[in-house]
């Protein structure tokens, strides 16, 4: 067996030189190491945390000269970038419990995802329609450890909806009546295709716009002032500077200091855009739009939202 291959007929690398850099391999070999040499360097050394995309950036930013002493290269380089890397993805957080209160398409998800990877393991959601996380499928949530939850209360097409609890931690959402009809049908019409003619439209969006005031008036403009205060969010405020809302929510949602790399890295690597497709809508009609913003004229004015025909 040639003396340069291991036991498993794998090229031996040198072994722990000792203290210090160019030590006892100084002169010895030429070149430099590369991915395979640091895997299995990394393998002897037992650090467990091999990752080849760790080391090829790494050896992107850095040479590592064959004959340096491997063990103080892992372990200054690598151990370092590991250790910050699980400092940042499991700082303990605490969340705030708190109820999301929301008219559909109004920034739900954008808050939910971008919190999901802020909290980590802290986000214990629950969406009552759904079976995964929580699973409770009670409005509001029955589970104590729930840290943030989904609410549209649909139960104000028919009755007063959900009770407003004054020590609950609310964080609730509206958006342009219009803009979150108009984008609700599309969604309300994947489970429903058959919703294909005009018709079908307008019956959707007068019952949707008759919920839309109850919602606003109940959760915004009537809110018990005797209650605990609301973080209320409008989706064009989010949508116009989102790293400002996303702290503020983010704030609002833990009592601890904010992690102002944290937000600045989520943000860059899920940025908040708008993804209306307002224009394209086939039942696009500025007429009827108007018609159904008028019905709500006055709460459109008190809520300072801009019109749909305003580009946001
Ligand atoms: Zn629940």
């Amino acid at each position: 067996m040639s003396r340069n291959l291991g036991p498993d007929g794998e090229r031996a690398l040198p072994k722990d030189h000792g203290q210090g850099h160019g030590g006892a391999g100084q002169g010895r070999d030429v070149g430099t190491y590369g991915l395979e040499d640091l895997a299995l360097a990394s393998r002897r050394e037992g650090f467990k945390f091999f990752n080849s995309t760790l080391f090829l950036e790494l050896l992107k930013k850095r040479t590592v000269r064959r004959g340096c002493c491997i063990r103080s290269f892992l372990s200054a380089e690598v151990i370092t970038i590991e250790r910050d890397n699980q400092s940042k993805e499991k700082r303990p957080m605490k969340m705030k419990p708190t109820q999301g209160v929301s008219y559909p398409r109004s920034g739900h998800a954008p808050v939910f995802h971008i919190a999901k990877r802020y909290f980590g393991d802290a986000l214990i959601y629950c969406d009552p329609k759904k079976k995964k996380h929580c699973g409770c499928g009670s409005v509001p949530c029955s589970n104590p450890a729930r840290t943030f939850s989904k609410n549209h209360d649909f139960g104000l097409h028919r009755s007063v909806g959900v009770p407003i609890i004054p020590s609950e931690h609310y964080f609730i959402q509206y958006r342009n009546p219009v803009r979150s009809i108009v984008s609700n049908f599309y969604l309300h019409r994947n489970n429903h295709p058959d919703m294909a003619k005009w018709a079908d439209w307008e019956t959707f969006a007068r019952r949707c716009i008759s919920h839309w005031n109850r919602f606003v008036d109940k959760w915004v403009l009537d809110f018990p002032s005797d209650a605990d205060a609301p973080f209320y969010c409008g989706y064009e405020t989010l949508i116009a500077d989102p790293e400002t809302r996303v702290r503020e929510i983010l704030s609002f949602l833990s009592d601890e200091p904010l992690d102002d790399e944290a937000v600045a890295r989520i943000l860059e690597q899920h940025p908040i855009a708008p993804r209306d497709r307002l224009s394209a809508f086939e039942f696009y009609d500025p007429i009827f739009f108007k018609e159904l913003e008028d019905v709500t004229a006055e709460r459109l004015a008190r809520l300072e939202l801009p019109s749909f025909a305003e580009e946001i």
